[in-house]
């Protein structure tokens, strides 16, 4: 369901982020990218909501090739896609309800984003969103009232009401200690599992992505150089 194709990124800065990438990602796999710092991870993941666009190649979600979309057709690929990053992206100062709605408005229609209203159906799945991370007890809290972790559940929720395909998570535990990372790989985890959502989700360290993870991609200097299961990593080290 996602290809990249001969996949290259070159930043107008000259750096070569991605190099020659071949991939084939399944539906509902739970795929860990690896690598150092700098090694493209970010650019990987960004690459397939287009937050950056590559600059050679073919990459097709569900058979479309997204680097040749415009703007409204683009708009609606991104509606199904749920970004999670490192630093959680709520509205510090809004309460989680409504950061979460947030998520809803992406999907819902744009007149609703310009009135600001949403319906009981809308409201219903961001407290179901709430209630399936364990947090519905913080609905009228401020967001920047939580924990880290509690922080980044609400995001999680956010993703979720918007009923995406895929969820791509930018290193999503690096702010996180160990304890509270774990819980939020296991929420991932189970949220993959349960609704059959292809995950993405770059992190820093292999034990964490042998772990939970379906399948390991390693990335070193842009290019993919390790592509299989936890066990073969074992192999190869
Ligand atoms: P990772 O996520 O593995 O740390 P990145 O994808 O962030 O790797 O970065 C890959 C390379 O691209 C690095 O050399 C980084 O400095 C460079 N890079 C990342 N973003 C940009 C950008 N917006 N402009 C220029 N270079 C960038
Ligand atoms: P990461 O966690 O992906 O390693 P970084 O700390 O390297 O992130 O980069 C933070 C931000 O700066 C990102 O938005 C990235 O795209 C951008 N960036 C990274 N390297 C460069 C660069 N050489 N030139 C311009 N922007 C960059």
């Amino acid at each position: 369901m996602i290809e990249f194709k001969n996949v290259s990124l070159t930043y107008p800065n000259g750096v070569e982020a991605l190099k020659n990438v071949d991939l084939k990602i399944n539906k509902g796999e739970f795929v860990v990218v690896v690598g150092l710092s700098g090694a493209g991870k970010s650019t990987l993941i960004r690459s397939m909501n287009r937050i950056v666009t590559p600059t050679d190649g073919e990459l097709l979600i569900e058979g479309q090739d997204i680097l040749s979309l415009k703007n409204k057709k683009l708009r609606g690929l991104r509606k199904k896609i749920g970004m999670i990053f490192q630093d959680y992206n709520l509205v510090k100062r809004s309460t989680v309800i409504k950061n979460v709605l947030a998520g809803r408005l992406a999907y819902t229609s744009t007149i609703k984003s310009i009135l600001n209203r949403f319906s009981k159906e809308d409201r219903k799945l961001a407290y179901e969103s709430l209630q399936r991370l364990g947090i519905e007890d913080k609905i009228y809290i401020r967001a920047d009232q939580l924990s880290g972790g509690q922080q980044q559940r609400v995001s999680i929720a956010r993703v979720l009401s918007q009923k995406p395909n895929i969820i791509l998570a930018d290193e999503p535990v690096a702010s996180l200690d160990p304890p509270t990372s774990h819980q939020v790989m296991k929420d991932l985890k189970k949220i993959n599992r349960e609704d059959h959502i292809t995950t993405i989700v770059n992190l820093h360290f292999i034990d964490m992505a042998m772990e939970y993870a379906d399948r390991i991609i390693g990335m070193r200097d842009g290019k993919v150089v390790f592509d299989g299961s936890a066990k073969n990593v074992t192999e190869a080290t």
